[in-house]
């Protein structure tokens, strides 16, 4: 293939360009946020599964305290029933004795209940000050989220205006080219990452191997319309003055 040696070192203000494109698409791809952000997402699980045990512990004590409440009801409700039968003071005596005797074991009932009970919301006030301890951590974590989220959408929003800017400068360069010098250079750009490199001190840019004796000899004999590629990359090699040649 043979192009113009100034045509030739344009293919380096495309790979500039093409090179800048290359890394605003690896930094969109290794964005910090998305790590962050999955990370995130592991620890909001976890606290949603904290949340719901921490939830069910207060239900749970709710149900035990409601279901003793009923029980010291139904006390309560006995014991009015024998006292009133008692005021009364109608009945054998043996019967009023036995109400008396109900009555001291009703009071000791209802006192128990109330101790377990009283023990209960103890357990309560624990339990609820675990369940707001993760609601507040659920809270905070999510306001990192959305910070996270919006940090990550700010940096996207710029790598894509970078990325139009980069585009719009790529277009007429690459116009302006011959459509299969430009050809060539989008093949082994697609196959390697890099499509032309600049010959610098006998080096190659792209692979940055030294050339062999032969292979400089090669490219020296080579017409500047020539264009020449590296034997160990096989990218274009644009010649300048400081190619060492
Ligand atoms: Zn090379």
């Amino acid at each position: 293939m043979k192009a113009d040696p100034k045509v030739q070192r344009r293919l380096l203000d495309l790979q500039a360009i093409d090179t800048a494109l290359a890394q605003l698409a690896h930094r969109r791809r290794s964005l910090p946020e998305r790590a962050e952000l999955e990370a995130l997402a592991r620890e909001l699980s976890a606290l949603e599964d904290e949340r719901v045990r921490a939830q069910v512990a207060v239900d749970d004590l709710d149900r035990d305290i409601a279901r003793i409440e009923k029980d010291v009801d139904q006390v309560r409700a006995r014991k009015s029933k024998d006292e009133a039968r008692l005021a009364s003071g109608s009945g054998p005596a043996r019967e009023l004795e036995a109400l008396q005797h109900e009555l001291v074991s009703l009071n000791r009932r209802q006192s128990d209940l109330e101790d377990a009970e009283l023990e209960l919301m103890e357990q309560r006030e624990t339990a609820q000050g675990v369940l707001d301890g993760i609601e507040s951590r659920l809270a905070e974590t999510r306001e990192r989220r959305a910070a996270t989220e919006q940090r990550r959408d700010e940096t996207l929003a710029e790598i894509a205006k970078e990325e139009e800017f980069k585009r719009t400068a790529r277009q007429p360069l690459a116009g302006d080219l011959p459509a299969d010098l430009v050809g060539l250079y989008d093949k082994i750009r697609e196959d390697t990452g890099m499509g032309a490199a600049l010959l610098t001190g006998g080096r190659c840019g792209g692979c940055r191997l030294e050339m062999s004796g032969a292979d400089l000899a090669r490219i020296r004999k080579a017409d500047p319309d020539d264009v020449v590629r590296c034997e160990e990359c096989r990218r274009i090699m644009v010649r300048t003055n400081e190619s060492g040649l």
